[in-house]
């Protein structure tokens, strides 16, 4: 690991000081930022320049995510398009799709949403059972998606579904993009703890997608999604432990009962300050129990930022996000639930229902509403430490019984 710019990242971090100060002002409207970053190919760096990138390496992408958090500058067009869907594209889609989708999402015009999951199909993706049965040159999609972040909102969403059900379970997927506007689209948000509803089941009945919205060939579904998934990896990786210690620094003064999982993180990687605060305003700072708790959770998060830094540094020199993302993402995962449950147990039971002017137990309390999903998106715990174990630990592999059978012979399971 080694924290340190090289000369000619230094240079380069000099570089987009520069160009930040010319091209952001505070003031500017978010459309006007995202056509600034899509022009100069910042809203994707690591897009090749033909589609409106800079073909940039991992390394000069990080430092550009950190010099804009350091300004207070929005980032790119969020959500899965340009991280995820707009790669995938681009490795898998013809010259028409590049043409058609690339332009609006990097300018955030079209949002996009990812069908992938379904209530029997989730760490065990290849175990998707929504049927696209191709007539002519059109292909009808019946199934049910679920989990669906911002389907509400999105115009596109990239799709997985199964063309043929006598093949092995990997091989009979092929994937495609859905119009959101569709006849047939059913969307039905899906009300969380946090009173919100991001996430949405999506019922497909019958939709009709022309054949030229499928990406890659047909039955090569699952290839195609592991571009995806892979960039989702590295996306988690630039995105998210990319950030500086300034960036930190305002995590309590940004975080509010409103946050959003990506304040909380800032919150979170703030350290153990904001716990040492709570204790003492609850006079347990010198209980034994409890400065024992807050001794492990300082702990947690210092294994937690050198396993974020180890994932920077493998992605700076270009290693692309292997394993450390794994050891990453559950050691973060650990963290910000032992400071949730470490919260609550010294505010007690005040910080659910903690009134609003009280910005510290509202921050407790939201970041318990919000924190489950940690373990849960991106891959789970229990995913990670398979992977951990399987790739770091040689332990054997998983048996699979069912990789090879016809998947209609398969015994489905919800
Ligand atoms: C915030 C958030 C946003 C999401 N957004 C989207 C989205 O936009 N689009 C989308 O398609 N999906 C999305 N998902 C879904 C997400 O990808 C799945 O929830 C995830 O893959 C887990 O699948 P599952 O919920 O079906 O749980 P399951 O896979 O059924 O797992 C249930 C439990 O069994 C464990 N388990 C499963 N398999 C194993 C195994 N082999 N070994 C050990 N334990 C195992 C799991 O760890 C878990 O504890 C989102 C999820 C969250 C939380």
């Amino acid at each position: 690991m080694d924290l340190r710019d090289t000369p000619g990242e230094a240079k380069l971090r000099d570089e987009i000081r520069g160009w930040l100060e010319t091209n952001y002002s505070p003031g500017m409207s978010q459309s006007d930022w995202y056509e600034v970053l899509a022009d100069s190919g910042w809203a994707a760096p690591l897009w090749p320049e033909q589609y409106g990138g800079r073909g940039a390496s991992a390394s000069e992408a990080i430092i550009f995510n950190q010099e804009r958090q350091n300004i207070g500058a929005e980032p790119p067009p969020t959500g899965i398009g340009v991280p995820m869907a707009g790669p995938t594209i681009i490795a898998h889609g013809t010259e028409e799709q590049k043409e058609r989708f690339l332009g609006p999402m990097l300018r955030g015009e079209e949002v996009w949403c990812q069908l992938f999951s379904e209530p029997g199909a989730g760490s065990d993706l290849a175990a998707i059972q929504t049927r696209a049965v191709l007539d002519g040159e059109t292909w009808s999609v019946t199934g049910q998606k679920v989990w669906t972040t911002h389907a509400q909102l999105s115009r596109w969403g990239i799709l997985m579904a199964r063309h043929d059900p006598s093949l092995p379970k990997h091989a009979g997927i092929t994937y495609f993009i859905c119009d959101m506007q569709a006849e047939g689209v059913e969307i039905v948000p899906l009300k969380e703890m946090t009173g919100e509803a991001v996430f949405n089941e999506v019922f497909l009945t019958d939709v009709q997608i022309p054949d030229d919205l499928r990406v890659g060939q047909v039955g090569e579904g699952w290839k195609v999604s592991m571009t995806t998934l892979a960039n989702e990896r590295m996306a988690l990786g630039v995105g998210g432990l990319g950030s500086t210690d300034e960036d930190i620094e305002v995590g309590l003064e940004e975080a509010d009962a409103e946050s959003s999982l990506e304040t909380m993180g800032k919150f979170i990687r703030r350290g153990p300050r904001a716990l040492i605060e709570l204790a003492e305003r609850a006079g347990a700072i010198n209980d034994p129990l409890i400065r024992d708790d807050l001794a492990r959770a300082y702990t947690m998060y210092e294994v937690s930022r050198f396993t974020g830094y180890r994932v920077t540094t493998a992605l700076m020199k270009g290693r692309g996000p292997g394993v450390e993302a794994s050891t990453g993402k559950l050691s973060y995962n650990l963290l910000v639930r032992a400071v949730a449950d470490l919260m609550i147990k010294i505010a007690g039971i005040g910080a659910l229902g903690a009134p609003e002017d009280d910005k510290l137990l509202k921050v407790a309390e939201r970041l318990n509403l919000v924190v489950p999903a940690t373990s849960i998106y991106g891959g789970t715990d229990q995913i990670q430490r398979n992977i951990i174990s399987e790739r770091v630990l040689g332990m054997p592999k998983e048996p699979r019984t069912d990789a090879e059978q016809p998947f209609s012979e398969i015994k489905k399971g919800g």
